[in-house]
């Protein structure tokens, strides 16, 4: 509760039995009890507030903070519900909640749903909300003393075999309270690792303010970037402009670390990739010129291994993420060091992972190389000896570890790679 202050919204209050609890804590200046008119269930307290469950009768941003406490499971559709929170809340706001997984039938028939972390999650984040902390309340032993309990407690049987049960199961149901005791909380990694029994969910998430990331690319502010991904990852992908934490590191890193925005320089782009490659071609002081093996948005169509080009005629080249498409990677290496003039530099950015180089140029089938290199025309995942493999062609390579010179506040307001080193390769003088 130290982390509620303010206005608390209760969504589900019931009888509000947490009600004088709350008030009772020293930054919470006032409670609002929220509920469904049911005068089944609020025949001793009426709530401070009704609701239909679709719009909650408070302005947009007028709330501090709100919980939710065993309500979305009774919830027909919790993606609405979570919006509804989330508008009444002001930016910066948290939800606080708690959600049964082992639990039995209740309130029927207005028991709709159990959740999974994951799909807990993704509710969430399309909800819009930022910061989604979710922990689990109990594991394995927990679960198995809380079907003890309930059975004892619930499940039809005689009075005396109850009372024998209750003597003869009670030290065993101990014995696991305090096994699980010992063993601490499940985090949302413990659960998405290994298959675990959970007794039930409980999390934090917050209402991001409307300017809360700025994409240093097209420069658009927005609450949160979206989702992206097979498995969607939050925070990633720019409205404004598509443009991934990859994209808007590069971009930083362009403007830091090199004189693109300062030189006239000419420039040649492999593969462009959107808004990035637009910018540039678009600088008055870039004499720009865009390459592609078959695309046509690209001015000029020509195969990596073989550039049309004299040496020594760029003085600076970008290859985002190309290298891996490519057969023989060495030699398009030596082509770009041999068209780059002395003193230039190039940006040879590729996926990889610790291990050595994998690879795999005979592999035809897309579902293999999707597996082996996670694109289906990848043909290759780099690993630690990608340095030496630009080194040997001729380039001077520092792999810029960059994006550890962002402070916290930088990092988090243009989301970005954070473990991403960009390869800086130079052509010697
Ligand atoms: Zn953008």
């Amino acid at each position: 509760m130290s982390e509620c202050q303010g206005v608390l919204l209760d969504v589900g209050c019931g009888e509000m039995p947490y009600k004088s609890l709350i008030l009772s804590c020293p930054g919470i200046t006032d409670y609002i009890g929220l509920d469904i008119e049911n005068p089944h269930y609020q025949a001793k307290s009426k709530p401070d507030m009704y609701w239909d469950g679709a719009s909650i009768p408070l302005p947009e941003s007028s709330i501090d903070c709100a919980i939710a406490t065993e309500l979305f499971e009774h919830v027909p559709n919790l993606e609405a519900t979570l919006t509804e929170i989330k508008r009444v809340l002001k930016p910066g706001g948290k939800l606080f909640f708690t959600v049964p997984f082992l639990w039995p039938l209740h309130d029927m028939p207005q028991d709709e749903y159990r959740y999974t972390p994951f799909a807990l999650k993704r509710m969430l984040l399309n909800a819009g909300y930022t910061g989604i902390d979710i922990t689990a309340l109990g594991g394995w032993d927990a679960s198995l003393a809380q079907m003890i309990g309930l059975w004892v407690k619930r499940s039809p049987m005689d009075n005396g075999k109850r009372a024998e049960f209750q003597r003869s199961l009670f030290p065993f149901y101990q014995g696991l309270l305090q096994s699980e005791q010992a063993k601490g909380q499940l985090s949302f990694e413990d659960m998405a690792k290994d298959s675990s029994m959970i007794t039930g969910l409980c999390g934090r998430v917050v209402k991001p303010a409307p300017d809360a990331v700025e994409c240093p690319v097209c420069g658009g502010k927005f609450a949160v970037f979206l989702p992206y991904g097979i498995t969607p990852r939050s925070n990633a992908l720019c409205p404004g402009c598509n443009s991934l934490e990859r994209h808007r590191l590069l971009w930083l890193f362009l403007r830091a670390r090199t004189n693109l925005f300062t030189k006239h320089l000419k420039l040649l782009d492999i593969a462009p990739f959107g808004l990035i490659s637009e910018i540039i071609g678009k600088m008055a002081n870039i004499d720009y010129l865009s390459i592609d093996k078959s695309s046509s948005k690209a001015m000029m169509q020509m195969d990596i291994t073989d550039l049309g080009f004299q040496d020594n005629s760029f003085d600076c080249i970008l290859c985002y993420h190309v290298l891996e498409h490519v057969p023989d990677d060495l030699k398009a290496m030596r082509e770009l060091f041999r068209v780059l003039k002395p003193g230039g530099w190039a940006i040879l950015q590729v996926p990889l992972k610790p291990g050595p180089t994998q690879e795999g140029t005979h592999i035809s089938d897309p579902d293999e190389r999707k597996r082996l290199f996670g694109q289906e025309d990848h043909v290759r995942y780099y690993g630690d000896d990608y340095k030496d493999r630009l080194e040997c062609q001729g380039f001077a390579v520092t792999a810029d570890s960059f994006v550890t010179t962002l402070s916290q506040a930088d990092l988090k307001r243009y989301a970005v790679s954070v473990f991403e080193d960009i390869y800086f390769c130079s052509k010697p003088r």
